[in-house]
């Protein structure tokens, strides 16, 4: 039986590899144009690891005006879970990353689900047998694990390569008649690499990178008739038009093979960038490893919606450790978006990536800060809908004045930092919501200070009025502190601090913990502009009773 007849007895009703070939034509595109791809599993719900990598491969396509598409890549039942290509289209949407082609969109390169493709698979396998560069094998699995064994205890290569290859020399008529008893196979590639060949690949990433031919007889085909990773990611990259493969570095080791698979299948490789993990310092250990779906909570992209991060600010954190000059451009260029840069594959970190949530934190602030009052109001509620009813409500009764309270040192050249989450938002102004202050138990707890309280008493009965402007206000404040024994210099104070009860500083600090509880707050003169009188009576009162 010569390959030819071994190959049509095996796929009798495949296709020949030139029905394909013509089917899926080039892209026309624009010369430069970069065509990747995201290809992940369907395990559920994407984590930032992959986040990363699908977020850099969209910019790459569309700032290339390339092509980013979605593969499922489903032909291991076993890593499979329910609905999971569908979470995976769900979170890249909530992250604005939306393939232009792929799974459940559609395109001309489909069926971007790999068990759909399982002809197209066969149709090349077929044509490495008729070619003599693929063969059925039929070693068991406690063969192969024998051989292992053997090979550990004698320190040899593992794997299935050179006189470990058993299969490799089957006659074809003994192969069909193992088949014909229904005796299992798998589909091994007969390998024409030589192991003691040295070359040097250059990683779009990682730069030139060493490697030896691949010489192990790798499974392409598995018993079940889908094909392994390694023989799907050679046929669609091919057939699908990849230029670049944007892929996780765990891939580099199989690199040789693919090289291999590429060549002997007749395609053009692509090119590859292998990207460097997403990193974590364990606390536990204090080692840095890479950022674990199983262990780290900050490791799923939900995880910062429920913190209430907005999708922006984990954005340009993806930005800023993929491109290591991206965060001095974004300095410089504080009023441009992430897709006014251009991210070059030179610029990505090499090796490992450590994820920094108190740089995320940064990040969403100086975010935040760029925002009008009005935006993260309606965010904050949209938010808190979901998350805090209780507060929603809150925002929903004072709209018009908790607008007022982020508008509170907004704008200018060192605008509030202090947001850096939906949250913080009920965290920094919670005190000027009555509810919520009626809420706390003892609010004054923590005030340390013996303060003058009959003073302040004074001056907000006597002296305080709404409506003034912040001079007025500030005017007011400082003679009433003058005659009240408080040092309206500095330099008077530090001649003779016994003379004096403290600063105008001390004294507008008893207002600031009175109104919010504690010693920093934004700008006093708006927190007092933005309280009813009443509201400011009964605190007061409360703050006499308290100390
Ligand atoms: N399905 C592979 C993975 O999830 C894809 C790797 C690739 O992008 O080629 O790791």
């Amino acid at each position: 039986m010569t390959n030819q007849e071994l190959a049509q007895y095996l796929f009798p009703d495949i296709k020949d590899v030139s029905y394909y070939e013509e089917k899926y034509r080039d892209r026309t595109l624009e010369e430069g144009a970069i065509v990747t791809r995201f290809a992940p599993s369907p395990t559920g719900s994407v984590h930032m690891g992959s986040l990363y990598q699908a977020f850099m491969a969209n910019q790459m396509a569309k700032q290339s005006h390339g092509v980013f598409f979605l593969r499922i890549e489903d032909t291991d039942h076993k890593r499979e879970v329910e609905n999971g290509a569908a979470a995976i289209l769900r979170d890249l949407k909530d992250f604005d990353i939306v393939p232009s082609e792929g799974f459940s969109i559609g395109g001309e390169y489909g069926p971007y689900l790999q068990s759909e493709r399982k002809e197209i698979y066969q149709s090349y396998i077929k044509s490495l047998i008729a070619r003599g560069l693929a063969y059925p094998c039929f070693c068991s699995a406690e063969e192969m694990d024998e051989v292992r064994k053997i090979q550990e205890a004698t320190k040899e290569r593992i794997g299935y390569y050179g006189r470990w290859a058993t299969c490799r020399s089957l006659d074809n008529d003994e192969i069909r008649k193992r088949i014909d008893a229904k005796e299992p196979y798998i589909i091994r590639l007969r390998s024409q690499g030589d192991f003691t060949k040295k070359h040097i690949y250059h990683d779009a990433i990682k730069g030139d990178v060493e490697y030896f031919e691949n010489d192990m007889d790798i499974v392409i085909m598995k018993s079940d008739g889908l094909p392994t990773y390694h023989f799907a990611h050679a046929v669609d990259d091919h057939l699908m038009h990849t230029t670049h493969v944007i892929r996780g570095d765990e891939w580099l080791p199989s690199l040789p093979i693919h090289l291999e698979l590429f060549q002997l299948l007749g395609f053009q490789a692509p090119q590859y960038a292998h990207i460097a993990p997403v990193m974590k310092l364990d606390e536990e250990t204090g080692n840095i490893r890479k950022l674990s779906k199983r262990k780290d909570p900050e490791a799923s992209v939900h995880y910062y919606q429920e913190m209430g991060i907005p999708v922006p600010a984990v954005k340009l954190y993806l930005a800023t450790i993929g491109n290591t000059n991206f965060e001095e451009w974004y300095l410089e260029h504080p009023e441009q978006s992430i897709d006014d840069f251009t991210f070059t594959f030179d610029k990505m970190p090499v090796s490992g990536t450590l994820f920094d949530v108190s740089k995320l934190e940064n990040i969403a602030k100086v975010y935040f800060s760029k925002r009008t009052a009005e935006q993260i109001y309606e965010e904050t509620l949209a938010y808190s809908l979901q998350h805090d009813p209780s507060f929603a409500l809150l925002l929903q009764k004072y709209r018009e004045k908790t607008i007022a309270l982020l508008n509170i040192e907004r704008g200018g050249d060192r605008p509030r930092k202090d947001i850096g989450a939906y949250p913080d938002v009920k965290k920094e102004f919670w005190y000027m919501y009555e509810e919520l202050f009626d809420q706390k138990e003892n609010p004054y707890q923590e005030v340390q200070k013996n303060y003058h309280v009959e003073d302040l008493e004074e001056y907000i009965t006597t002296i305080y009025q709404k409506g003034k402007t912040q001079e007025e206000w500030f005017q007011d404040i400082k003679d009433f502190a003058a005659v009240h024994g408080y040092a309206t210099s500095r330099k008077d104070y530090k001649a003779n601090p016994e003379a004096y009860k403290g600063q105008v500083s001390d004294f507008c600090e008893m207002i600031r913990v009175m109104i919010t509880t504690q010693t920093i707050s934004p700008n006093l003169y708006d927190l007092m502009e933005l309280m009813d009188s009443d509201t400011l009576q009964k605190r007061l009162q409360l703050f006499q009773k308290a100390l």
